[in-house]
């Protein structure tokens, strides 16, 4: 029997994970379940797992919370730091599915306790990966990853030594075929439908830009040891080749699978065992063809704006992050365009200072920076966009 407390219980990769929890009663339990906002839905889940604790990262709604578990016997508590809290729980594994940076303090927690932990949150390890990484290299707790590219390469990774290179696939996003012109026209409904997955909004956005698969750059090198130069990306629209690793020797080896979460959730649940799910088979007579093509750097900058802040390294992949969180925010809310996202986070990047070291303190520090003059840049890209609109209309 495995303990399990997940982080961010209540979106989509902690429904996939829920999923095969319900379908493995004798292999998993629930130690604690935390959300962010959605209380209902989480003392839902609570219930229904018989979770010991419920925690609910925004305090306004903890008497919500507490009422709706009132006779549950369930534990209830709110606030950022009850999220550290519930990550210190004694467990097996810890799924960090929170989104975004927000995830960093609880999952970090976690690997100090040491206490191994399912990452999809690849936020945190942008922000923090050599701490992450050397926090769990010192407790020995491990980082199994879930982001199903990087499950792929872990699955398919023999010693560092032999490794020529890692080769993550990107799908394109739902822009692939699209000109700059039409993507500048591009709605957030347009921007979340995603061709071969089915995400959370943010990611969803950030699959749209590439940024996402910028970030996964980032967090391979973190998770691998590799050097930068070491890592590669091809668009691979089927999204059924996952990751590919090249050896010295002109060997690659690849991991496919359909394009379910509850894949690579499933492997990083049960390692180093397996267990079945219940995922359609890939059938690859039928499927035909792979195809596979570069990334364009024109189209989307922000796959490129994230390859230079992990040659950079330091804080400059936290400012990338933080400012691209505020960006998909206010493109989201509609205050913001599409090609906005990547400017505005280059005009942080560009606006801020290069060096900063990577303490938890730094990081945060870094973080809020960047936020601030993020909100700043997109303020004036907003006004910007309505005195075009007031002089076009
Ligand atoms: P989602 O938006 O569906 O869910 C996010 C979860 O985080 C929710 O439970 C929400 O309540 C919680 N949350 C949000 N803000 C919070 C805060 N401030 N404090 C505490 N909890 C908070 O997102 P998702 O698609 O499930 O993605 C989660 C993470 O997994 C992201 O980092 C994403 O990049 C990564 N990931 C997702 C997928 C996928 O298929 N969805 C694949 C690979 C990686
Ligand atoms: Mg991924």
């Amino acid at each position: 029997m495995k303990r399990l407390t997940i982080l961010g219980a209540t979106g989509s990769v902690g429904a996939s994970t829920l999923d095969l929890v319900a379908r493995n009663p004798d292999r998993f339990q629930i130690e604690a379940l935390a959300a962010g906002r959605d209380w209902r839905k989480l003392a839902d889940l609570a219930r229904t797992t018989r979770a010991r604790a419920a925690v609910i990262a925004d305090p306004a709604f903890y008497a919500d919370l507490k009422d709706a578990l009132a006779g549950s016997g369930i534990e209830v508590s709110a606030g950022p730091g009850a999220l550290v809290e519930a990550a210190r729980r004694p467990a097996d594994l810890v799924v960090a599915a929170i989104v975004g940076a927000a995830g960093l303090p609880p999952t970090l927690a976690a690997l100090e306790a040491g206490t191994s932990v399912a990452l999809a949150n690849k936020e945190a390890l942008v922000c923090a990966g050599g701490l992450m990484t050397a926090t769990a290299r010192r407790t020995g707790a491990a980082i199994l990853p879930v982001d199903s590219e990087h499950n792929a390469i872990f699955q398919v990774l023999e010693a560092r030594e032999r490794v020529a290179r890692i080769i993550l696939t990107a799908s394109g996003g739902p822009f692939r075929m699209a000109s700059l012109a039409e993507m500048a026209a591009m709605t957030p409904a347009q921007a979340v439908k995603h061709p071969t997955w089915s995400m959370g909004a943010k990611i969803s956005v950030d699959s749209a830009t590439l940024m996402n698969k910028g970030l996964e750059l980032i967090e391979a090198f973190h998770l691998f040891g590799v050097r930068p130069d070491q890592l590669g990306v091809l668009v691979h629209p089927q999204s059924l080749v996952h990751g590919l690793v090249e050896y010295i020797d002109g060997s690659v080896l690849a991991q496919l699978g359909p394009a379910d979460m509850r894949v690579p959730i499933a492997h990083a649940l049960a390692w180093p065992e397996r267990i079945a799910t219940p995922v359609g088979r890939l059938d690859l007579a039928a499927i035909g063809r792979l195809d596979f093509e570069e990334a364009d750097r024109v189209r989307f900058p922000a796959l490129a704006l994230a390859e230079s802040a992990l040659a950079a390294g330091q804080c400059r992949p936290c400012v990338l992050n933080a400012a691209n969180e505020v960006a998909v925010a206010a493109f989201l809310e509609g205050r913001i365009g599409f090609l906005d996202i990547a400017a505005v986070v280059a005009d942080t990047l560009d606006a801020l200072p290069a060096a900063c070291p990577e303490t938890l303190d730094d990081v945060a520090a870094a973080d809020g920076a960047a936020r601030v003059t993020t909100s700043q840049f997109v303020t004036q890209r907003a006004k910007r966009s309505i005195a075009a609109r007031r002089s076009t209309g």
